[in-house]
């Protein structure tokens, strides 16, 4: 299995509710690395940028709102198979479908505020790192 790198993100929801070293717990008990990590408020620009993918769905604006409505943390994670790996610890993107003991279960309040991010691709993954920081 090869080394990867994906970006995680909590949201902020989780941010303001104060669950960032709980998840982050979670993230380093799965054998994830976080190499980077920085906190920061998006604009409105950089969310919709950030979410373009999903600028045709109904709940776009909502979660650019959401997005920019408080800090988020960004993070490098690195491990083996490290994006499938952290998809996996975050769980469903509906907290009502996501397994016991990922963050989402635990965390989430919503589809929508469910407390984390995490690239789904390796090519996204690349992109998404590159928003926020360098990697080569
Ligand atoms: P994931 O974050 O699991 O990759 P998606 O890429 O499908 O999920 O969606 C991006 C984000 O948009 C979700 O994490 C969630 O915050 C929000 N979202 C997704 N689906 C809905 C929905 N039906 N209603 C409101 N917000 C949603
Ligand atoms: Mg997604």
């Amino acid at each position: 299995m090869s080394v990867q790198k994906t970006l995680s993100i909590i949201k902020p929801d989780a941010v303001k509710a104060g669950h960032a070293d709980a998840i982050n717990s979670m993230i380093e008990s799965s054998g994830l690395k976080i190499l980077e990590k920085k906190e920061l408020t998006l604009t409105k620009e950089q969310a919709q940028e950030f979410y373009s993918v999903h600028s045709d769905k109904p709940f776009y604006n909502e979660l650019c709102e959401f997005m920019t409505s408080g800090s988020i943390i960004v993070q490098m994670l690195e491990g083996d198979n490290a994006i499938e790996r952290y998809r996996e610890v975050m769980g469903a993107t509906n907290p009502d479908d996501a397994n016991e003991n990922t963050i989402r279960k635990k965390f989430a309040s919503s589809i929508q505020e469910n407390a984390v991010h995490g690239s789904d691709s390796e090519e996204n993954a690349i992109k998404e790192l590159n928003f926020f920081f360098s990697i080569n």
